[in-house]
Parts: C-alpha cells; structure tokens; sequence
C-alpha cells in the first residue's frame, strides 16, 4: 500500500474502456489496471466501463477514455460502432477530456485507414490525418525521447505508416514510431495521446499515466482542487523497469 490518506473527500473518476474485447493487444488492458492502482493509491476511486455499444453508454459522464489496439479486422469490426460517437466524442476532446489511443485506437482518430491490399476505412475524421498500411510490417522495442514525459519505452508492431503534422509524443531513439521516416512517434492533441506503444506503455512510463490523471481530475473538478490529489508515488520500480529496458534496447548507460 502507497500513499492513501482515506481522511480527504472521496473523488471519483469514470474512464470508458472502448470495446476493451477486440481492442487489446500486446497487453493494452494493463494500461487500464495501471490507471485505476495508481487512483486507488491517492484514494481516488476510478470506475472503469467497458464499452462495447454506444447505445450504451452515454459520453456525459466520460472523463477518461482508452482505446487499445486491434488487427485490421477488429479494426473493421468496430468502426460502425464507433462512428456514431465521433461527433461526442470530438466536441469532449476539444473541451479537454484525456485519452489514450494506442495503435489501431491511434490510427480511428484520423480520415483513413488504407490496409496493406489498398481497402480503404474510414476513420473518425476527429483529425486531419491518415494512415496507409506496407509491408514489412514495423515491429520490435522503441525507444522515444519526449520533451514533456522524458525516456519512453513502448514495444511496437504495426503496418500502418502515419504521416500527420500534429505534435508528437517525442523523438524515435530506436525504432519506427508513427512511419520509418520522420523519426517522431505518437500525437498530441489538446489532452489526448495518440501512440504506436503497447507494452503496455503506462506500467513502465508512470508519467504518462499520471499525466491522464491529472487531466481528468482537471476535467471533472476544475484545476485547482486538483494538485492536492496527484501525491507523488513511489515509483522507483516502474522507473527501474524503464531503465532496465531501455538499456537493453539501446545496448548502452541511461544517461
Ligand atoms: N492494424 C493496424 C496495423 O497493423 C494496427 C495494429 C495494432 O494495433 N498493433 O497497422
């Protein structure tokens, strides 16, 4: 047990989870668990509803969201579905409610989704991007350098190539990141992160986590309560964990 000063107001948070059945690969799950022991640490209660319907659900009382990864079949499976909580969900994103996006859930924020054959998808059109698919398929350990949450480590595996000219997560030190060009790995926009990482990616990189955090107390209660809640954990594991691949991967000292 860490820090968990049961004494404070109780504070609640509600992430959706969407279509965590079809959208999960490489461990993208884990990044819920993660989000939701790092709340119940600082005595946050996060309750996490799995959608699987929009009809559902509605996105009112959405705070957080996560989408994982999936083939392009899943992929195809539920774009329909998603499709009928683009216009929601955009105006939520433009008003700051954080999320993560990971691969294939990275790729549905943008206008298309070209497949390897050339079958053209359609995204959510939420941003002004696309994704073509190639082979060979770009897949291993990545390490990124991110001005905003430092070293990085993610481990990636996709066809698609993302070209956009949004803001990124960070710089690509090792591996491929959104294309085998531009060296840049992930998107930011307004309160939401976009990336090519599973891993899953919040258990080895707590920033980012915390980052989602915060955003999401911020969307709910407003900025100023909220500082008071992100107490600082002790992280010296996750960190450790980080290192520890991040040297194996690049081979030399963190520095
Ligand atoms: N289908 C996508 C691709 O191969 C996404 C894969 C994934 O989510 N890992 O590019």
């Amino acid at each position: 047990m860490r820090n968990n000063d049961l004494s404070r107001p109780f504070k609640s948070l509600t992430m959706f989870h969407f279509f965590p059945d079809k959208l999960n690969l490489y461990g993208d799950r884990g990044n819920a668990l993660c989000l939701a022991k790092r709340c119940d640490w600082r005595g946050i209660h996060l309750v996490i509803k799995e959608i699987r319907r929009m009809d559902e659900c509605s996105l009112e009382e959405m705070d957080l969201f996560l989408i994982g990864g999936g083939s392009d079949r899943e992929q195809a499976l539920v774009t329909r579905e998603l499709k009928k909580m683009k216009d929601g969900l955009k105006e939520k994103i433009e008003n700051g409610v954080p999320g993560l996006m990971i691969c294939g859930g990275y790729q549905f924020l943008g206008n298309q989704y070209i497949d390897s054959v050339g079958n053209e998808m359609e995204g959510l059109g939420i941003l002004d991007f696309y994704t073509v698919a190639k082979y060979p398929r770009l897949v291993g350990n990545a390490l990124i350098r991110s001005p905003l949450f430092g070293e990085i480590v993610g481990f990636e595996n996709h066809a698609g190539r993302t070209y956009h000219g949004y803001p990124t997560l960070g710089k690509v030190e090792k591996g491929f990141g959104n294309n085998e060009v531009d060296k840049e790995e992930g998107l930011f926009y307004k309160n939401i992160i976009g990336t090519y990482l599973h891993g899953p990616i919040l258990p080895k990189n707590p920033t980012i986590a915390d980052y989602l955090i915060q955003k999401a107390l911020e969307y709910r209660y407003g900025a100023e309560p909220t500082l008071d809640w992100m107490v600082p954990l002790d992280d010296h594991l996750e960190y450790l964990a980080m290192k520890q691949v991040w040297e194996q991967v690049q081979g030399s000292k963190l520095i």
